[in-house]
């Protein structure tokens, strides 16, 4: 290749960089509805920037390398900003953090150390807010960073937007600027919401917070769940401000806006990474999401002196975290069947690293979930994964459809058994109708049997259920009760220590209660709560398997699906022969006495009771059933029902909700000694 094509290649590159980039700040910025995750977006914007360093000749002060955001949208008034709003350059490593400061000391030509201010980066929208005489006057979108959008009156719906500004001593004029976000619950719900009335949902809450912004009817924007946090001032006139970043935000404060509680001062480029670890490990926990750390020169002086670049301060950097969302290609789609028969279908993905995480498969949910998203075999996906939360799934790359995509077809006889598959009518469940003739079925609920809640058989783990079934051992719940040492010892992985551990767990689990026992039976729809709520309503097992339909639905939490699920499993055969079988190898629990007749002399007696803080005697689980057992009803949040609320050490927010109103508190000790009673 010649010099002049490797200069015609370099040029037609950077032309359709430029093009691609373009596009997808119109779809972020104005279109609040991006195609593809910021991780490619960043990936493209650096390819053209090292292109047009490489090759200087192509430069243009239209690039998307120049200019900052996207077009103010003409639905709204638009705002010339008194002092542009910036972009910010950004950092990803130790290296970068110690390039940052050589420049700034470079630049004061000095080697004193730098007073930074250390911020979370909240991954929302940059709004300006401008005061006069202490008043909300107007409220901007960064827009182009030279004009934004007008949108004061959505502002106004968001609560944490101080429309008056507390004390007097603030200037006259004085800009306000921060981030407009969305936290994770609230953005959960919505796109929740959005799911089951069939609306499209949003990507990510940094473009739930902008679309929801920019309605042009702000009482939809008041039903939206947006927070404020003020990060830096703008314009500023008759009046003074501190002579630093710190000191002005907690001024700002002291008017009403909140700043992030976990805002930090460091001297030095390993202070600051020492945060950054700090935060980055606390990043799931958060409430709202944040995609890195801003690093900024703390005094005033100071980032005046060092300037701009053409989109962002020199005085401020944003050290950026591993992305949450990602592009991989789907290469198929696998269909699990769960316990009830339930076909759940995977995403079988390229793997690719996301959220900290190397992520090969991705939960589909169920047919629906296939046709919202509109899915081939083939596509590019966009994959999200913050935290614990299981890899979703947000949106199909639809301009990266190859032509060979193939359509996902839904199957119609189960995978493991071959039994026909059928629709539950009232869901968009499709289920096997094999019942536990599938092992698949039989292997999710010994499973389930087994598990911490229910029978409390440690070390029965999948790979041995597996193994067990495989391998025609256990056909049913009670064949688990006939095995024997020797042959637990013959399977695959266990030794004869381990098998006599599980045989002696398998023995144990027999002494059990009627609750335990009803959950792991796994009655379609019978969860925890409402096995209790059975037991405690019939006391026996014979008067719940003879139980009429009416008398099912008397029962708390137990509504006509429910009852009619409960009705149809005592009612069959089998499931009669399961039952009988496994009482007479000999599984046990204590007579549930009437409540009325025992527990009647403690202060939690049909009281409703809140848990907070950490016990140190006994576990929170033995707690709740002690509770129960003493005939209260124990519940998770602090609300003007609660008439108890038992403190443990540490207790936080409930416990001084329930001080504010005026609930009955007991600590740890008090409430153990009401056992005795
Ligand atoms: P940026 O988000 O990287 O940084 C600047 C912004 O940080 C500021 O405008 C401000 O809103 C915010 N910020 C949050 N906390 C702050 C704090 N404490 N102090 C100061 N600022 C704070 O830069 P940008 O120019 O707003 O946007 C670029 C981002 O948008 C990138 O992450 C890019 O991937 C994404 N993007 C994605 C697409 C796409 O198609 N997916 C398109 C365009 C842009």
């Amino acid at each position: 290749m010649s010099q002049s094509d490797l200069f015609f290649d370099a040029k037609q590159e950077i032309l359709e960089l430029r093009k691609r980039l373009e596009q997808y700040n119109y779809e972020y910025y104005v279109k609040d509805n991006p195609s593809v995750p910021d991780s490619e977006y960043d990936r493209c914007l650096n390819a053209l920037k090292t292109l047009e360093a490489e090759h200087p000749e192509y430069q243009d002060n239209l690039s998307p390398t120049q200019r900052v955001g996207g077009k103010a949208l003409s639905a709204f008034e638009s705002v010339t900003h008194k002092l542009p709003m910036l972009s910010l350059d950004n950092i990803f490593d130790d290296d970068g953090m110690q390039d940052f400061e050589r420049k700034i000391q470079d630049r004061l030509k000095s080697n004193d150390p730098i007073d930074y201010v250390l911020e979370p980066k909240l991954d929302g929208i940059a709004i300006s807010l401008m005061y006069e005489n202490g008043q909300l006057t107007q409220a901007a979108t960064r827009g182009d960073g030279v004009t934004g959008e007008d949108i004061t009156q959505n502002v106004k719906t968001i609560k944490s937007v101080p429309l008056t500004l507390r004390g007097d001593d603030w200037p006259k004029t004085l800009e306000v600027r921060g981030e407009i976000y969305m936290p994770k619950a609230g953005f959960n719900a919505l796109n929740e919401k959005a799911k089951t009335s069939g609306e499209k949902t949003f990507m990510n809450p940094r473009n739930a917070a902008a679309g929801s912004l920019r309605q042009l009817d702000s009482k939809i924007t008041a039903t939206r769940p947006l927070e404020f946090c003020s990060y830096s001032v703008g314009f500023y006139e008759h009046g003074t401000l501190p002579d630093n970043q710190f000191d002005t935000l907690h001024q700002f404060l002291a008017w009403g806006f909140r700043i992030n509680p976990l805002m930090e001062k460091a001297t030095s480029p390993s202070e600051c990474i020492e945060y950054i670890d700090k935060v980055g490990k606390l990043r799931e926990s958060l409430g709202y999401d944040i995609d890195g750390i801003v690093i900024k020169v703390n005094v005033f002086a100071l980032q005046e002196r060092l300037g701009f670049v053409a989109k962002a301060p020199r005085f401020a950097v944003a050290f950026k975290f591993p992305a949450q969302e990602e592009m991989t290609t789907l290469n198929d789609v696998e269909f699990q069947v769960g316990r009830t028969g339930a076909i759940t279908p995977r995403a079988v993905l390229d793997p690719v690293f996301v959220g900290g995480v190397t992520v090969s498969f991705a939960t589909l949910h169920n047919a629906d979930e296939i046709e919202r998203l509109g899915l081939m075999i083939g596509d590019t996906l966009v994959i999200r994964r913050a935290g614990d939360v299981i890899p979703q799934v947000v949106s199909v790359v639809l301009d990266k459809r190859p032509k060979n995509a193939k359509p996902i077809n839904f199957p119609t006889y189960c995978p493991v058994c071959e039994s026909p598959i059928e629709k539950d009518s009232d869901e968009s469940v499709y289920r096997c109708t094999g019942g536990l003739t599938c092992t698949a079925q039989m292997k999710r609920s010994i499973e389930h049997f087994a598990s911490r809640k229910a029978m409390n058989i440690d070390g029965l783990g999948s790979k041995i259920v597996e193994q067990l079934v495989d391998t025609g051992l256990v056909t049913h719940l009670d064949a688990l009760y006939t095995l024997d040492i020797q042959t637990l010892a013959g399977l695959e992985r266990l030794a004869e220590k381990s098998a006599t551990n599980l045989f002696n767990a398998i023995e144990q689990s027999k002494t059990t209660t009627l609750p335990r026992f009803l959950f792991g039976l796994g009655i379609r729809e019978v969860g925890e709560t409402t096995a209790k709520s059975l037991a405690e309503h019939f006391k026996t097992l014979e008067a719940l398997s003879s139980a009429s339909f009416d008398a099912l639905i008397n029962v708390d939490d137990v509504g006509p699906v429910v009852a009619e699920h409960i009705h149809a499993f005592f009612a069959n055969e089998q499931n009669q022969a399961v039952l009988s079988r496994l009482l007479s190898s000999g599984i046990n629990w204590p007579e549930i006495k009437t409540l009325e007749a025992t527990h009647t002399d403690n202060p939690v007696y049909g009281k409703v009771v809140v848990l907070t803080g950490s016990l140190t005697q006994i576990t929170r689980e033995e707690a709740t059933e002690l509770l129960e057992s003493m005939g209260a009803k124990v519940t998770k949040s602090v609300s003007k029902k609660t008439d108890w609320v038992i403190a443990g050490e540490k207790a936080g927010s409930k416990l001084t909700k329930a001080e504010s109103l005026g609930i009955n508190i007991a600590d740890e000790a008090t409430f153990l000694a009401w056992r005795n009673n």
